[in-house]
């Protein structure tokens, strides 16, 4: 999958909840100066271009492109960067916080017309806007398309409850008959998690883990629409930009980052606006040094060396972060540059 960034602002970066927002450090710069807030069609082409001249993104590109950032629907050439984009992949999503005022909004406006052009429109969930703004608009869209991915940002188990109930309560008012499997899934959630709740109070990630056993986190509904859930904790993001190790709902626990790369595998290829690539999610928070390049300034030559490059670099970083955690020097930085809890 490659995940791409195409807008640094987002109306929610005020919000409460967004405190520890983990794109908004990062962005700053983008930010600061606004000329470059949104990217702009000849950017899209010359991505696309350099994408499908470099055979490992142009594999991952056909898998998934997912179009984000920032707040996607802010761009106002969203539709024409989404086309551009569609032309390396079938299957190209944009991911959306659906906090939209009304459907005379030109945000709404663009994502139905990105329904209509066969693009899939993802969201997270946020609690303190579903009533008033994200559930009539998320009714429109499971109308508008044949599949969701629902994000679920979570601070404690709690909260994870909570918006599982949200979503369960949401789908039993719609077409029941159609989306019965997706209400059977967000039951099932929330009957294993409870009782995690109820029989480990203080709740560790394994407990966590073990307690949800194999449930899958995606269903086929009657019909063809595919709905998933992605239960994704929470983490403090220093006002400087870093992530802190431990999640928030597990604070005991290091949150070790598995990283593929370092394994000769790149799953998910992160693009900023800027052209600067990750191989994970990691959009500046982590703060991994090794560069795999830059798509706009570098050539598709100079992208694979780096490649080669960086990946030796990575699997000489996890395995003295493994010695590390294993003689109780965890946390320390390596010279290779690469999270301490990386491996
Ligand atoms: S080493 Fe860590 S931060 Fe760097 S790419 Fe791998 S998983 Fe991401």
């Amino acid at each position: 999958m490659l995940s791409i960034f195409v807008e640094a602002s987002c109306n929610r970066y005020v919000r409460d909840e967004c405190r520890f927002c983990h794109v908004y450090a990062p962005l700053q710069p983008i930010l600061e100066s606004k000329e470059y807030w949104h990217m702009m069609p000849d950017t899209a082409e010359l991505m696309a271009e350099k994408i499908r001249s470099i055979e490992p993104l142009n594999d991952l590109a056909k898998q998934e492109i997912n179009l984000t950032g920032g707040e996607a629907s802010q761009n106002p050439h969203i539709v024409e960067v989404y086309k551009i984009f569609r032309t390396l992949s079938d299957n190209v999503r944009l991911h959306t916080n659906l906090d939209i005022n009304s459907e005379k909004s030109k945000r709404w406006e663009r994502l139905v017309e990105i329904t209509k052009l066969r693009g899939r429109i993802d969201i997270t969930l946020y609690p303190t806007v579903w009533e008033s703004r994200q559930q009539p608009f998320l009714e429109k869209i499971i109308q508008l398309q044949d599949g969701l991915i629902v994000n679920l940002i979570y601070e404690s188990l709690e909260d994870l409850l909570k918006q599982i109930k949200i979503l369960e309560e949401f789908f039993i008012h719609q077409d029941k008959k159609k989306f019965a499997p997706v209400i059977e899934l967000l039951n099932e959630f929330s009957d294993r998690l409870r009782k995690t709740m109820k029989t480990n109070p203080v709740c560790r990630e394994d407990d966590f883990l073990n307690g949800m056993g194999n449930l899958e986190n995606y269903v086929s509904c009657p019909g063809g629409f595919v709905f998933a859930v992605n239960a994704i904790p929470s983490f403090h993001v220093n006002p400087k930009g870093v992530r802190d190790m431990t999640s928030l709902p597990f604070p005991q626990d290091i949150y070790k980052v598995e990283c593929t790369a370092v394994r000769g595998v790149i799953e998910i290829m992160t693009i900023l606006q800027t052209g600067e690539m990750t191989p994970c999610c990691d959009v500046g928070n982590l703060g991994c040094k090794p560069k795999f390049g830059n798509l706009l300034a570098d050539s598709p030559e100079v992208i694979l060396q780096k490649f080669g490059v960086s990946q030796k670099l990575m699997a000489s970083g996890a395995l003295k972060n493994l010695k590390n955690i294993e003689s109780g020097k965890a946390g320390e930085w390596v010279e290779e540059g690469i999270p301490p809890f990386c491996v």
